[in-house]
């Protein structure tokens, strides 16, 4: 059932969508839908009480024929080699759709870290970092937070590299403190680019983003932030929600205020002034001019696509619409704009990370937000030209036409090595 699909699946079912239009070979296209390598190792960690514990965990390098291997490591039960495997593949498109000189890859330790103790935590995440330290390296393989992890474990993974290096290396990995060599301008990056692609993609439909209607879903890290800074573009915040439900008001909200009070209850639900009665699922079918899932994948099936009534879809959140979803909005008059794109300011801040790192010299914000704009908009016009010059369906294989082509000019001008 697509609904329910494999993500390596999806991820291959999307290469082979995009890969219609671009002039490859059966072989080569062989080469672009599986990873070069995949580590599977088992971590053996003593807890607190004197056990050993042993601990899964996955790193895939799926392509690096544009750069090193980039992408996150996620600290979740549900990890899985397949997972890892299709989010390593998604990360090259997505690095390459933004044209930033990287490969792809991600990693994974299959634990709760609700679980363990800070300490049980980090001998888990050094006993990783030693298992990768052949792997990785800051012209080899560069990992960054994904889900649970954070700056925290990006600096124990850097102090065990560079421990067993012998050498100072924060360009091995990034998503770290800015004390640790972080950048300015990580923490909103995410949510700046959504912001940007939402921008560009009213502009390029011709629509007023002066007092249009928002709806976010999810209000964390990206979905916060693309609230506030799509506000500052003028435009009203109608409805916003989290994991304890959602608030709809029809002159919309200011996202700062709601941020204030999700910061002091936990949750943006019971907001004062908000409507009655509104649930998650009246969010994401809500008549709007844009709406922005920033919290889960699969957010979005077949059957709730149907009532979705947004004139345009920025997803935040990394595969928030079932492929079955995307076939019902692709037949509607709801423009989608894909992730690869939207959600793309993280991963080309922790470019800018590595950049600096490399240089010793490091960017103002201004800096940083300026030069992410230039990438953002570069992207957002050259995925627009494949759209029209191929006539698509949706925006989204127009990125992984874009995408596609450029790992494929990088992999033929290199030459094949036996
Ligand atoms: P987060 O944990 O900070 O926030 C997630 C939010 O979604 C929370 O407010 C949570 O309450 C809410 N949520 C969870 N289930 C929900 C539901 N059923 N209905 C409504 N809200 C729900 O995470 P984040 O960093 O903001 O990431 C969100 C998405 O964006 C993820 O898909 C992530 O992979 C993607 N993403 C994030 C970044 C980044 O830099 N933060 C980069 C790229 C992609």
């Amino acid at each position: 059932m697509s609904e329910q699909a494999n993500p390596f699946e999806s991820l291959q079912e999307q290469i082979d969508d995009a890969a219609a239009y671009v002039d490859v070979s059966e072989g080569v296209l062989e080469r672009l839908k599986h990873p070069e390598r995949v580590l599977e190792t088992n971590l053996s960690v003593e807890m607190d009480d004197g056990s050993v514990e042993v601990f899964r965990a996955f790193r895939s390098q799926f392509n690096g024929d544009r750069g090193p291997y980039k992408g996150g490591i996620r600290y979740h039960p549900g990890v899985n080699r397949d997972e890892v495997k299709a989010l390593s593949g998604w990360m090259v498109y997505k690095c390459a759709v933004v044209d930033i000189p990287y490969g792809g890859g991600k990693g994974g330790i299959v634990i709760d870290p609700d679980e363990y103790s800070e300490g049980e935590l980090e001998r888990v995440t050094r006993s990783f970092a030693k298992e990768l330290r052949p792997l990785i390296g800051v012209n080899r393989d560069v990992p960054a937070p994904d889900v649970n992890t954070g700056q925290r474990e990006m600096n124990w993974i850097k102090d065990t590299y560079e421990t067993l290096e012998n050498t100072t290396a924060p360009g091995v990995i990034t998503g770290k403190a800015i004390d640790s060599g972080g950048s300015a301008g990580r923490v909103e990056a995410t949510g700046r680019s959504v912001m940007l692609t939402a921008r560009e993609a009213f502009d390029y439909l011709d629509k007023e983003m002066e007092g249009a209607s928002v709806a976010v879903q999810g209000y964390g890290n990206a979905g916060w932030i693309a609230a506030k800074l799509i506000d500052e573009l003028g435009a009203d915040i109608v409805a916003v929600s989290d994991s304890s439900g959602a608030i709809y008001r029809e002159e919309g909200f200011d996202p700062r205020d709601v941020k204030d009070h999700k910061n002091e209850t936990g949750s943006v639900a019971d907001y004062p002034g908000a409507a009655d009665e509104f649930s998650n699922e009246d969010l994401l079918t809500l008549d709007v001019d844009l709406l922005v899932p920033a919290a889960l994948e699969n957010a979005i099936d077949s059957d709730l696509a149907r009532d979705v009534d947004a004139d345009v879809v920025v997803e935040a959140a990394n595969g928030p619409l079932t492929p079955g979803a995307d076939d019902v909005l692709a037949e509607t008059d709801t423009y989608v704009f894909p992730d690869i794109l939207a959600n793309a300011g993280g991963v080309t801040v922790s470019y800018f990370e590595w950049v600096q790192n490399r240089q010793r010299f490091y960017w103002s914000e201004q800096r940083v937000n300026d030069e992410l704009e230039t990438i953002i908009t570069k992207a957002f016009d050259d995925l627009t030209d494949a759209y029209e010059q191929h006539d698509l369906a949706n925006f989204r294989t127009a990125a992984y036409v874009v995408a596609i082509q450029r790992v494929l000019d990088a992999y033929e001008e290199s030459g094949n090595w036996p």
